[in-house]
């Protein structure tokens, strides 16, 4: 019998569907004098960096948050973006601070990540909000793998007891994934570019992320009838479009469910960015609950 073609899990209106919600409480926040702000740090002319970037703050925008942007030469000198930092860090009118990554070299990114306040960390990336969600007790989590836990939320893809295999150990993806993946009851496997038998792994998968930055590394022989398949990698082909991790022509006449590259992870990674805000002020003024 022929399989029937992958649900495609639409990333783009999903996130739609998360910013409209967000705005009703942005809203109330500014009614009550704290109207959310983000503040994106940038160093250097990256042009990935740049339209992540317009992204973001046309996303905040659109919720009606307050969003600022700093944008500090390629031969900055670290002590410049910590001071810029350690100053946002003491405005009121700042509720979450995002250093856009890579950062060039000569600028310690561990270094800058940590000066970030925990408080005002909306990536999630600092050691403090990476312990939270560790501990299963999270405040920040990273965006990327809070918006792909959303997109498996709303496609109602089981998650207990079934086995997910994440391709990728990064901490910004993921190592924080495998985290609520595991928190959602999967069992687990982290591969990474040192694993052996990683088709195989991959096949036993009933849900697979693919997070390897590796352009489409996941065939259709990597993945299991019926499985679930993220695709997390952003490429810009020869052609000028935008290919993911997934082959995901080949792999959609197998899976069950896929995540579309452009309109999957990638919105969604921008709506958490926005809910991160809006919760980081709720915190800030002592609101515990929407
Ligand atoms: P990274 O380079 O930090 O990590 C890549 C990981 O994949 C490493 O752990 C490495 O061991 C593993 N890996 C690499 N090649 C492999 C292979 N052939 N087999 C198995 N494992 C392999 O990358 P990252 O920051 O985690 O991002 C991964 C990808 O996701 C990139 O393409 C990036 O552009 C994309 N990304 C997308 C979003 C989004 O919003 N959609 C957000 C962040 C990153």
């Amino acid at each position: 019998m022929q399989h029937m073609a992958a649900k495609i899990i639409d990333g783009k209106a999903l996130a739609a569907q998360v910013r409209a919600t967000l705005k009703p409480a942005v809203e109330a926040l500014a009614a009550r004098g704290a109207r959310p702000g983000l503040a994106a740090v940038v160093v250097g002319d990256n042009p990935a960096s740049h339209i992540y970037l317009r992204n973001k703050v046309r996303a905040c925008e659109e919720t009606g948050v307050r969003s600022e942007l700093h944008e500090l030469p390629a031969d900055v000198a670290e002590a410049a973006v910590l001071e810029r930092i350690a100053a946002l860090n003491g405005d009121a009118r700042v509720h979450g601070i995002l250093v856009q990554l890579p950062l060039p070299r000569g600028v310690n990114a561990e270094r800058v990540l940590a000066a970030v306040s925990p408080a005002k960390d909306v990536d999630g990336f600092h050691a403090h909000n990476l312990g939270l969600l560790l501990r299963g007790t999270p405040r920040f989590v990273p965006c990327t793998p809070a918006g792909i836990m959303r997109l498996l939320e709303h496609a109602a893809v089981p998650l207990a007891g079934r086995h997910a295999v994440v391709i990728g150990r990064s901490s910004i993806v993921g190592k924080p994934l495998a985290l609520l993946l595991l928190q959602n009851d999967a069992t687990v496997t982290i591969c990474h570019s040192k694993t052996a038998h990683l088709a195989a792994l991959a096949r036993q998968a009933d849900v697979l992320v693919a997070a390897a930055g590796e352009p489409r590394l996941v065939g259709a022989d990597m993945v299991k009838p019926g499985a679930c398949v993220v695709d997390v990698g952003i490429h810009r082909g020869g052609d000028g479009k935008l290919v993911g991790d997934v082959d995901a022509a080949a792999v959609a006449q197998r899976a069950g469910w896929i995540t579309p590259v452009p309109g999957g992870v990638g919105p969604m990674t921008v709506a958490m960015l926005v809910a991160n805000t809006v919760r980081a002020t709720e915190l800030a003024i002592g609101q515990t609950a929407r």
